[in-house]
C-alpha cells in the first residue's frame, strides 16, 4: 500500500512509497483495530521533519511515514475490543505511546521524562499517512458519525484541551475559582481550536494575534462571540487593560518573547499556558524584576504543556460534538486546504510551507463507505 515518507535527517526527502499493509493480528491478544484511513491533517511538526529539523526513523528502517493527525473508519476489530469499536466506527488514534517511565504505565505517556518519546508519525514510529494503520484498542478513540466532517481536527484539538485541563486541575488549588475572562495568543489552529474549547467552558474571549482586521482568522473568533486584537493595533498590555485582567493566557503562537508580555499582564492567580513548541534560539530582553513581583504577590502559575492522555482526547471528542451543536458550520471552515490522494505529497509540502491563508491542510487519503468522506 502507498505511504507518504521522508527520510530522517536529509532535509526534503519527502516521497510517496510502497509499505506492507497491516494485519489485526499484528497487535497480539485480540486488541487490535484495523483502520482504513480516510484523512490525515499535518502542521508545522510534518514540515519540521521534511526540514530534518525533528523525527526520527523506527529502528531498522530508514524511513518514516509521516502524519499523526488521523481520522479514519474501522475495517476489522480482534476478539477482546470492546464494542464501542466496531467495524464501521470513526476513530482516530492518539500519537505518543509509553515509554521507560511510569507515567506510560499509567497512560499519562503525554508527562514521559524520557529524553526520547515515541510518537507515531513523529519519532521512532510510523504515522497515519498511508492507507490503513493497526493499532491497540487503548489508543484509538470513537467518534460519533455526526463528526465525519470534521473529526480529522480532533489531535489539534487534543493539544488545546491538554492545556486548558490542566489549567483547571491547576487552579483546584484556589478551591473557588472562578475564570471570566481569557486570552489566546495566536489565531492559527491550535489558537482557534483553543479559542473554541474555552468560549465552551463559558468564558470571555480575547484572541491576540499578529495579522490585521479584517481575516478569516479574526472572523472566526467573532463568531464564536470572542474579541479579536491585531498585535499590530494594541500592545498585550492595552489588550489586557481593555479587556482583562485574563485568568487564563494561553500562548499557542510560536514566537516565545511574547509570553514575557503576558506573564507580565496576566491576572492575579492567573494561569499562564504555553504550548508552543519553539526550536530556535530566539532571545529576549524581559522586565524581570517586574514579573516576579508580579508572580509572587499574585500567587501566579506558568505551565507548559504538550500532547494529550485519553482524557484529553474524550474532552476533545465532547467539545467537537458541542461545537457542532452550538456554532454549526464553524469547525468546517477551519478545513481550508485539502489535498487529494497520497500522490499529491509534493502538493501537501507546498501548501503547508507556502500557503499563508491555509489553516488546516489535510490529505484526503481516501472517502469512506457511506460516501459522504
Ligand atoms: C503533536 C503532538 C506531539 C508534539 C511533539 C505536535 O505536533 O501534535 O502530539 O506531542 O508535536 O512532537
Ligand atoms: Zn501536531
Amino acid at each position: 500500500m502507498k505511504a507518504i515518507a521522508v527520510h530522517p535527517g536529509k532535509a526534503n526527502s519527502i516521497h510517496l512509497r510502497d509499505i506492507a499493509e497491516p494485519k489485526v493480528t499484528d497487535i497480539p491478544d485480540g486488541r487490535g483495530v484495523l483502520v482504513k484511513v480516510l484523512r490525515v491533517g499535518v502542521d508545522g511538526t510534518d514540515k519540521e521533519i521534511n526540514a530534518a529539523e525533528y523525527g526520527a526513523a523506527p529502528p531498522g528502517d530508514d524511513f518514516l511515514v509521516t502524519g499523526h493527525e488521523s481520522f479514519g473508519q474501522v475495517v476489522e476489530t480482534g476478539a477482546n475490543v470492546p464494542t464501542t469499536i466496531r467495524p464501521g466506527t470513526y476513530v482516530v488514534a492518539s500519537v505518543r505511546r509509553p515509554g521507560t517511565t511510569i507515567y506510560g504505565q499509567i497512560g499519562l505517556q503525554d508527562f514521559t521524562t524520557d529524553d526520547v518519546y515515541l510518537e507515531r508519525g513523529i519519532n521512532l514510529l510510523h504515522g497515519y499517512l498511508t492507507e490503513y494503520y493497526v493499532e491497540d484498542f487503548e489508543y484509538v478513540f470513537p467518534l460519533p458519525d455526526n463528526l465525519v466532517e470534521v473529526g480529522v481536527l480532533l489531535e489539534p484539538t487534543t493539544v488545546a484541551e491538554k492545556g486548558i485541563n490542566h489549567a483547571y486541575e491547576i487552579q483546584r488549588r484556589l478551591k473557588v475559582w472562578q475564570p471570566r475572562s481569557v486570552c489566546v495568543l495566536g489565531s492559527g489552529t491550535v489558537g482557534l481550536l483553543t479559542a473554541l474549547a474555552l468560549r465552551l467552558r463559558g468564558l470571555e474571549l480575547t484572541v491576540y494575534s499578529l495579522p490585521q482586521k479584517p481575516n478569516r482568522n479574526a472572523d472566526l473568533i467573532e463568531q464564536l462571540g470572542g474579541t479579536y486584537v491585531s498585535a499590530q493595533e494594541q500592545t498585550l498590555a492595552e489588550a489586557s487593560a481593555d479587556r482583562g485582567p485574563f485568568d487564563v493566557i494561553f500562548d499557542a503562537t510560536g514566537f516565545s518573547p511574547i509570553l514575557w508580555e503576558a506573564a507580565e499582564v496576566l491576572g492575579k492567580n492567573g494561569v499562564l499556558v504555553l504550548a508552543s513548541i519553539t526550536g530556535g534560539d530566539r532571545k529576549a530582553e524581559i522586565n524581570s524584576d517586574r514579573i516576579n513581583q508580579g508572580f509572587v504577590l499574585g500567587n501566579k502559575v506558568m505551565v507548559g504543556t504538550v500532547n494529550a492522555s485519553p482524557h484529553d482526547f474524550r474532552t476533545g471528542v465532547d467539545d467537537l460534538i458541542k461545537a457542532e451543536a452550538l456554532y454549526p458550520g464553524w469547525l468546517k471552515q477551519l478545513l481550508t486546504t485539502p489535498i487529494r490522494g497520497l500522490e499529491s505529497y509534493d502538493e501537501m509540502i507546498r501548501a503547508l510551507t507556502e500557503d499563508r491563508d491555509a489553516i488546516k491542510v489535510y490529505v484526503e487519503v481516501a472517502s469512506n463507505g457511506a460516501g459522504n468522506g
